[in-house]
């Protein structure tokens, strides 16, 4: 919902200085649409209808993956698509993977949304609408920004929608955004988000020349420089940073580069998460014993790291695989979060 158009109407109407806080408020927990919002006077609910849209995106697809993951094709009202997952975990944990973005401008080699063309950062209403959908089908927990685009390039959008994700029932300790490190906003992030959302950096490499061949925001933004922010991060917040590493195999995924990694990280201060990856075309996914063999050192290492259950494998609703395909597809998935 356009919160800004809402008061736009609201205000044309002299409506008293808290409609805004009740249909908002009605919207988080989950109606279908103004009809349901019995607080509201019916002529008012009437009116809204039909001036002022429920959702800011349209729902073009919805598929489902064997093991209930969601995976949800919208449109803005200008025609940019835009992608969200949500997952449902057996422990009952139910986790929205939101886009901050339609397509993403940074081309990350092992990413299908970067090789989408890009459209348009998302507003923050587009943002939460993404949400509120699947709020719709049922409660939900935790939120990673790991979607379409780069977060940080979007940041005040994410942050607004950040900021409203716990009235829909997701605290700021379940909600992660996630940076390829885009520096300018990682800074701006740390110094300003006081919120204890969560911070993960999508490293993927543990050397400047593997990981600017596999993202080339790192010939502008070098690893080095991006860890030092993440430090920055926890010794002003004193919060984790989660790693996330995608298993390319034969890429980044030999012992030598798991004790480079070990080597980089600071385990009081990260979390490493390793992303088993579905070939795609250009990569091929690490075998389990790599991955094995890959964990092993930075357990040696006393890295606290974790390997990532799989989800939606059939519908392709991993991150870093949305790529709002005209019809459906089944590459297989490697991710969740
Ligand atoms: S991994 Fe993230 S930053 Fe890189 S191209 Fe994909 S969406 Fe963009």
């Amino acid at each position: 919902m356009d919160r800004a158009l809402l008061e736009e109407h609201l205000t044309a109407r002299a409506e008293p200085d808290y409609r805004g806080t009740q249909v908002w408020q009605w919207a988080a927990r989950g109606v279908a649409g103004y009809a349901e919002m019995t607080n509201l006077p019916a002529e008012l609910r009437a009116e809204l209808a039909g001036e002022v849209p429920f959702s800011t995106l349209e729902v073009e697809r919805e598929e489902k993956a064997r093991d209930g993951t969601v995976k949800t094709l919208f449109r803005t009202h200008d025609g940019h698509a835009v992608e969200a997952v949500l997952m449902r975990y057996r422990d009952g944990r139910r986790s929205l993977c939101l886009s901050s973005q339609s397509g993403c401008p940074l081309t990350c080699t092992f990413c299908a949304t970067g090789q989408m063309r890009f459209g348009r950062n998302l507003t923050a209403s587009e943002i939460l609408d993404q949400a509120l959908h699947f709020r719709r089908v049922e409660p939900v927990d935790h939120a990673v920004f790991m979607g379409m685009g780069e977060p940080m390039l979007n940041l005040d959008a994410v942050v607004e929608a950040a900021r409203s994700l716990p009235d829909i029932g997701i605290t700021h300790r379940r909600t992660t955004v996630s940076t390829v490190g885009w520096l300018p906003g990682l800074r701006r992030f740390v110094d300003e988000v006081e919120e204890p959302v969560r911070l993960a950096l999508s490293l993927h490499a543990p050397t400047e020349e593997l990981r600017s061949e596999l993202m080339p925001v790192n010939d502008r933004y070098p690893l080095a420089d991006v860890l030092e922010e993440c430090l920055r991060y926890f010794e002003l917040r004193r919060r984790k940073v989660f790693v996330e590493y995608v298993m390319l195999g034969g890429v980044n995924d030999r012992v030598e580069q798991a004790r480079a990694l070990a080597d980089l990280l600071d385990p009081k201060v990260f979390k490493v998460n390793l992303i088993p990856y579905n070939p795609t075309g250009m990569y091929a996914g690490s075998s389990r014993k790599a991955i094995a063999a890959f964990k092993g050192v930075l357990d040696r290492a006393r890295i606290p790291a974790t390997v990532r259950l799989t989800r939606g494998r059939d519908i392709a609703a991993a991150c870093g695989q949305l790529a709002a395909r005209p019809e459906p597809v089944a590459l297989g998935l490697p991710l969740d979060s």
